[in-house]
């Protein structure tokens, strides 16, 4: 069925970067043979699976959208991949993304832009775009996406899906190629918050092969999905619902908080004040831990090679030709950030506003369980629209980075069409507290 509507739609799509037909049904067989003699199937019995390009799987190429690794083929399955497998999910293709997981909207793959199938002339946001606009296709049930500022949530804000972002070391990042080590996060890109569950219950969990893996117990997320939100505590930051977040978003927000508090819950507004500082504290973290991940990416370890006079040559060559122009205006952000001089000015001013923006979070949470606003301020916008400007591209993420720099999970549910295209409500919860966003999501489903 899978492949069946992949043939139908994805030409229009195109979502995905690779498809593994072969393997894909190779494997589904097995796992028929497996089933008819042990006699038990596992949670996620034979489901086909996207994987974003980021994300390594053994013997399958991982581009991240990019050139330079257009013919990487690693050698191991990143322990995501493994556990999808160990319950007995069919990893059918490698999804489309923007190059390094750099973007909010598609753009900057190297291979293609993606495009939104509720309309589309729009983008399906990013950077793990592929991976919502397969699951809002009807491509696959599910895909994995990763999020460093929004990537999980903004997609599936666009797309009408489902995305989770996550506490940070709840899922293990070995084997993710990394952009921002300290923000990026692994998660389910899903029609429904059900499916997110059974998702997250089969990745998440310690892994010592990641030494910012978390040691924590998983609880059963499936349990929570009691639909019950009664004495639910519901602060509204103010800064997520004023200026620059379109008023349709705005009022079908309203009306889930009010669908909230008549299930039984207390809305209040409360105020993030350092969050207006965010996408600017993003801007230098990210890129700056993105120039010293990407640094490995020379030509001579992995991917593409292109030959120069010699060694130093072969470097610029091979960078120069490999990376496309955002991933090369992060890198020179990221280096001029670190360089001596500027360091103390730039990057560590930036992480002392990280840690005011977290601590915003936590005095917020000695008095509510969940945080809800928008996850984007717009709706998806026309390919094309705003390649040329990256400031405007940057402020789309002003809902979302804030998680990402406080650790914490976010979850992005459809709430209702502006103009027949989707809007997707946040609710940002405390640290290990998926179960309750699961909750909570669910109660408007
Ligand atoms: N849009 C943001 C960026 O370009 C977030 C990307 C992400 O979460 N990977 O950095």
């Amino acid at each position: 069925e899978s492949l069946k509507r992949i043939q139908e739609v994805d030409g229009d799509v195109r979502a995905f970067l690779l498809v593994d037909e072969e393997g894909a049904l190779k494997r589904a067989k097995e796992l028929d043979e497996k089933y008819s003699k042990e006699g038990t199937r596992g949670l996620l019995a034979s489901l086909p699976v996207g994987v974003k390009d980021n994300i390594c799987t053994e013997g399958l190429t991982t581009t991240c959208g990019s050139q330079l690794l257009a013919n990487y083929q690693p050698v191991y399955n990143a322990t995501v991949v493994e556990k999808l497998h160990n319950a007995d999910a069919i990893t059918i293709g490698k999804m489309n993304m923007d190059e390094f997981a750099m973007g909010s909207s598609n753009e900057n793959s190297s291979f293609s832009p993606v495009h939104n199938p509720w309309d589309l002339s729009t983008v399906p946001g990013g950077s793990s775009g592929g991976s919502a606009a397969a699951v809002a296709a009807g491509e696959v049930y599910f895909a994995l996406g990763s999020d460093t500022g929004g990537s999980i949530r903004q997609p599936a804000a666009f797309t009408g899906t489902v995305g989770l972002k996550p506490t940070y070391g709840l899922i293990s990042r070995y084997g993710l190629v990394a952009f921002a080590s300290s923000l990026d996060q692994i998660g389910p890109l899903t029609k429904n918050v059900e499916d997110s569950a059974y998702v997250l219950q089969a990745i998440a969990g310690h892994d010592r092969n990641d030494s910012t893996s978390a040691n924590v117990e998983v609880p059963d997320y499936l349990s929570a999905l009691t639909g019950d939100v009664k004495g639910l505590r519901v602060g509204v930051p103010k800064e997520m619902m004023g200026e620059g977040i379109d008023p349709e978003v705005k009022a079908l927000v309203q009306k889930s908080l009010a669908t909230l508090e008549s299930m039984g819950s207390t809305i209040e507004e409360v105020s993030l004040p350092h969050s207006e500082y965010a996408v600017a504290t993003y801007y230098l973290i990210a890129p700056a831990e993105a120039s010293s991940n990407l640094a490995r990416f020379d030509g001579v370890r992995y991917g593409v090679r292109r030959y120069g006079e010699n060694l130093i040559d072969l470097y610029h060559e091979t960078r120069s030709k490999g990376f496309g122009p955002e991933v090369k205006r992060r890198i020179m952000l990221g280096t001029y950030a670190l360089s001596s001089g500027y360091y103390d000015a730039y990057y560590k001013k930036a992480q002392q506003v990280r840690t005011l923006i977290a601590q915003d979070f936590e005095q917020l949470f000695a008095k509510y369980d969940v945080i809800i606003g928008p996850t984007t301020p717009t709706t998806a916008f026309k390919l094309n629209e705003r390649i040329d400007d990256p400031m405007t591209m940057y402020a789309n993420d002003m809902c979302t980075i804030p998680a990402n720099l406080a650790g914490l999970p976010g979850i992005s549910v459809p709430c209702g069409l502006s103009n027949g295209l989707p809007v997707g409500l946040q609710i940002i919860g405390k640290p290990f507290a998926e179960a309750t966003l699961l909750r909570v999501a669910h109660a408007f489903e």
